[in-house]
């Protein structure tokens, strides 16, 4: 046997290293590159799902057409960022965050279809900070907001389940969200830092409200105080909530030796998360999911971290925790 219990999908692709943010950038092609020689060692179980450019429509799902089309302009002008906010971009820019948001929702259909169980999608350029009309913080389309605006209008499914674990909170997922009461979005984030979203307090508007959860960390706090925020707010949170599919942001920037994140957590923090997500979604929704890269800045660890990501959703690390308590009984 070998280990893995669950089929699982990566999607990678050179085409991302187009995407130049310019020499000194943490949202580079040398962290992606990094990221890529690590999934390529991974074993032959893991399915490789090919990628493909999002329709105008699709990215209309969740941005307003001007900010479409400003996006477009921008790149066009040789303008080397959006004018929006701090999102460096050059001429490839716009054709590579269309292959972003795309390959995410060919992962999507791949889930669906039932070829995997899950998909774990490593592209960039980065999407959570993008709100409907506006790109920032690296981002340009909110490729995770899309994609659930796509379960729900392609696939028909209504409750999408967000969890975002980046370091920062994802001020733009949240507010396209903010209002809708189909879509949860939950954040675990480093409190006080960029881009100063995410108040605990904060739990949606209007039909939104209660859809919505922040859980802000203090800076240096380790794993072991999200795995807590875990048990004691997120999975209370999901098991009533009952989501028929679950995206997640995932970023590495929480990563302990991150250049930007203040967080202390170990590839093995990440692995547990991950097995809390998939015992949700075993649970609710046929085991349906699919984490999609945001942030993680250390171009190593941002590897290593998401390889125990990935491993996790394949059920490794269950296989493991199940093999311990066998052995437990038997002592
Ligand atoms: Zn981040």
């Amino acid at each position: 046997m070998s280990g893995f219990q669950r089929k699982v999908g990566v999607h990678f692709s050179d085409a991302y290293e187009r995407h130049d943010t310019g020499p000194y950038h943490p949202e580079s092609a040398v962290r992606y590159r990094a990221l890529v020689s690590a999934l390529e060692d991974l074993p032959q179980e893991f399915i490789k799902l090919p990628g493909r450019r999002a329709a105008v429509a699709e990215i209309l799902l969740a941005h307003e057409h001007y900010y479409h089309d400003l996006v477009y302009r921008d790149v066009e002008s040789f303008a080397d960022k959006l004018r929006t906010g701090d999102t460096a971009i050059c001429e490839e820019s716009y054709d590579v965050a269309l292959e972003a948001a795309g390959a995410v929702l060919e992962a999507v259909d791949a889930v669906m279809r039932g070829d995997v169980d899950s998909a774990f999608c490593a592209v960039r350029p980065p999407g959570h900070h993008a709100t409907a009309s506006r790109g920032m913080g690296f981002c340009i389309f909110n490729n995770v907001a899309i994609a659930a605006r796509y379960l729900q209008g392609r696939h028909g499914l209504g409750r999408i389940a967000i969890i975002d674990w980046d370091v920062h909170h994802g001020n733009g997922t949240e507010e396209i969200f903010i209002e809708d009461p189909s879509v949860y979005y939950l954040s675990l984030h480093e409190r006080d830092i960029y881009p100063h979203t995410g108040l605990a307090t904060d739990k949606g508007r209007d039909k939104g409200m209660g859809a919505t959860m922040n859980i802000p960390l203090p800076g240096n706090s380790g794993g072991d105080a999200a795995l807590d925020a875990w048990d004691a707010m997120i999975t209370p949170a999901l098991e009533a909530f009952q989501p028929e599919f679950i995206l997640i942001s995932a970023g590495f920037d929480a990563r302990i030796n991150d250049p930007i994140g203040g967080l202390l957590w170990s590839d093995e923090t990440f692995a547990e998360m991950t097995n809390r997500c998939v015992a949700l979604a075993e649970k609710w929704c046929d085991g349906r999911i699919v984490s999609v890269l945001e942030g993680g800045y250390n171009p190593q660890g941002l590897a290593a971290a998401a390889v125990a990501h990935v491993r996790a959703l394949a059920g490794e690390g269950r296989d493991r925790l199940s093999e311990q308590s066998a052995c437990m009984e038997r002592e």
